[in-house]
């Protein structure tokens, strides 16, 4: 047989799988026609005869004990883990869970477009076993919808990307200086009519479920509120120059924050998780504000960053309270132990709220912040550090004994000067590698075999 210099197919996947066990056979994808589905996997097994249909081949759902490709479900896997196994008579494939199947999937789409290359009669597939399960439990994307508003189609094709390349949590930033996109009863809707319908939430958290994606909505507080606060003054500690934090003395703000978070849940019932913000307030209007002095004297406090830490606690016990679960971005502050803290600013946070005990989500900004121009000749702010697909695979790792606090990692996509229509490219240019970083083991990275591996991909067509 012919030698191929690609090399072995099963060594070509994105991201690079846990353990590949090759046995130097081949499979001829002539003897594959037939695929054994259980009927609880029907609707996934029938994604797998799409991907097969794709690149020419036929292959029939069938009950019979000697189909090619048989899926199945093996408890003893992880949750999210998977199996293949490629022998020169059938492909076997296993997942820990729906979830599993699903990811298994998506590896499979790359072995089909890697052995497919020289079309369908010259087809073939390496023989060998590959077992994978993440190295993080939160893969996550944010996406910023508030600066720059996106249709619902849009958020529709970036969470089928962001799952092929097996990610799972979509972190949606819905409010900001620039808008607030719920449709919310409180808040009247914006006039350039830029939010979305309880339709749409509906279907977006669908479509996300269908993918095993998780929606963390995000409410950006006491800071980031202009919006808010123009359209409610008297919670603002001047309501002739409203700005952009809320008054931290004024319990009807308060009071209004906690009804629009209720309401947030009522949007996202499926969402365990909801973000409170908590980043970037300013303190000289709370400085300047008697109701805040009050507050701060009243409490017993010296700082107005303890009465905001105390604010933040209050509206992170009203999301317990309501059987969810929250999460902020970093500031100086210490949250309760079952507050998730997301680090952006650099990898020392994670070191810093490593004692106290919560769990942490690495997006820290110089690695994963994806509005940074890939290259230099995207556009940027003055102040915008490049961030290329080898900066993002490279990413700062915190220290390997804090590991067990450390929840997973997220890009952000903040739009500030993202309009919607460069949002997937955006994306896309740094997804494979992020995806690598999210699930492979660290161990097993190498910037020279990424891009070997990313090339192969490429050149083969293979589009997620
Ligand atoms: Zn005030």
């Amino acid at each position: 047989m012919t030698q191929i210099e690609t090399g072995n197919i099963l060594n070509g996947l994105i991201p690079r799988p846990a353990r590949v066990i090759p046995t130097g056979y081949r499979l001829s994808v002539d003897s594959l026609n037939s695929i054994r589905v259980p009927s609880e996997l029907q609707h996934l097994g029938n994604k797998l005869v799409k991907s097969f249909q794709y690149f020419g081949k036929v292959i029939r759902i069938t009950a019979s004990e000697d189909a090619t490709v048989t899926l199945d479900l093996d408890r003893t896997l992880a949750a999210e883990g998977w199996k293949i196994e490629i022998s020169q008579e059938a492909i076997h494939i296993y997942g820990g869970s729906h979830a599993g199947i699903f990811y298994a999937f998506s590896a499979m789409r790359q072995i089909l477009a890697l052995g497919f290359a020289r079309g369908n009669s010259l087809a073939f597939f390496d023989c060998g076993t590959i077992e994978d399960n993440p190295r993080f439990e939160w893969r996550g994307l944010l996406l910023d919808s508030a600066r720059h508003f996106q249709s619902k189609e849009k958020l529709k094709e970036v969470i089928r990307l962001i799952a092929d390349w097996r990610l799972n949590v979509f972190h949606w930033h819905l409010s900001d200086a620039q808008g607030f996109r719920l449709p919310s009863d409180i808040v009247p809707a914006p006039e350039d009519g830029l939010c979305y319908t309880r339709k749409d939430l509906k279907e977006i958290a669908a479509l996300a479920a269908e993918h095993f994606v998780r929606i963390v909505p995000e409410l950006d507080m006491p800071g980031h509120s202009n919006y808010l606060l123009r359209r409610f003054p008297q919670y603002a500690c001047d309501p002739l120059h409203p700005g952009a934090e809320f008054c931290l003395g004024n319990t009807g703000a308060r009071f209004f924050i906690k009804s629009l978070l209720s309401e947030m849940m009522e949007f996202f019932p499926d969402s365990p998780i909801i973000h409170l913000g908590g980043d970037e307030a300013g303190t000289a209007n709370w400085e300047n504000c008697p109701k805040c002095r009050a507050a701060l004297q009243q409490a017993g406090l010296s700082r107005m960053r303890e009465l905001e830490n105390q604010f933040m606690n209050e509206m992170s016990r009203h999301v317990i309270t309501c059987g969810r679960r929250p999460m902020v971005w970093c500031t100086d502050s210490v949250h309760p132990a079952d507050t998730i803290v997301q680090a952006w600013q650099s990898v020392n946070e994670i070191y810093r709220n490593y004692p106290h005990g919560n769990q942490m989500v690495n997006s820290v900004h110089y690695c994963y912040y994806f509005d940074y121009p890939a290259n230099s000749s995207e556009p940027r702010l003055a102040w915008m550090p490049e961030l290329s697909d080898e900066n993002v695979y490279q990413a700062s790792e915190p220290l390997a004994e804090m590991s067990d606090r450390l929840f997973g990692v997220e890009a952000c996509l903040w739009t500030e000067i993202v309009p919607e229509w460069r949002v997937l490219p955006k994306i896309i240019s740094r997804l494979p590698a992020f995806a690598e970083n999210a699930w492979s083991r660290i161990e097993h990275k190498n910037w020279h075999d990424f891009q070997r591996r990313k090339m192969q991909l490429e050149a083969v067509g293979y589009t997620a």
